[in-house]
């Protein structure tokens, strides 16, 4: 019977999309095969493609750290992006990222199916407008369902939120404080759901 780690081999060799062909590698999701929450992010950045682990730059911090505020152990949940490959622009010495468009996202459910049907998780956390739209199979627009639960797909409980990453931009110091509050209330709805504390 297939394995995660058969799928992580595997998606090691995807072309299944240009975005490959720039990409250091696949970046897989990462968690336990039985996790309860799935949460789905966009795309690896630039250290989640040098490091090959999702969720390990600025964004993953401060997603450990709401995580952790909303009473969700990160041991009992799997982490994976909507899209496996970094998608950037070059410019000098840096790599600027740039959204995955609709055709590479529907491309790379392939594997997010696969995934989801593997670990079939009481709940899918959609973080941001990608993750969304890859599950839901079009586009939903956050502000009005965020938080709340919600079938993502027929079968697909789940629930929507922001990406960390839309933390780490906002400039002004009191609303990234209120953003960052409304992102742990969103995760705590998903702890509530699944009572996972303890
Ligand atoms: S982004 Fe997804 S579909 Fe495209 S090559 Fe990478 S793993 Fe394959």
């Amino acid at each position: 019977m297939e394995s995660l780690q058969d799928l992580v081999a595997e998606a090691r060799g995807c072309t299944r999309c240009p975005l490959h062909k720039a990409a250091t590698q696949t970046v897989f999701g990462e968690g336990p095969a039985d996790a309860a929450i799935v949460f789905v992010g966009e795309q690896p950045g630039d250290q989640e493609d040098r490091q090959g682990r999702p969720f390990v730059g600025p964004a993953g911090r401060i997603f450990d750290q709401a995580l952790a505020e909303a009473g969700i152990p990160r041991d009992r949940v799997y982490i994976t992006n909507a899209v496996k490959h970094f998608k950037f622009a070059p410019r000098g010495k840096h790599r600027l990222h740039k959204r995955p468009n609709a055709g590479e996202i529907d491309r790379c459910r392939w594997w997010l199916d696969r995934e989801l049907a593997m670990i079939r998780p009481r709940l899918t956390v959609a973080l941001g407008a990608t993750a969304a739209r890859s599950l839901a199979g079009r586009p939903l627009a956050i502000g009005k369902t965020r938080g709340r639960l919600l079938d993502l797909a027929p079968d697909l409980p789940g629930l929507v939120t922001v990406h960390p990453s839309s933390l780490l931009r906002v400039p002004d110091p009191d609303a990234k404080r209120l953003a960052y509050a409304a992102f742990v209330k969103d995760l705590a709805v998903a702890a509530d759901a699944l009572t996972l504390e303890g």
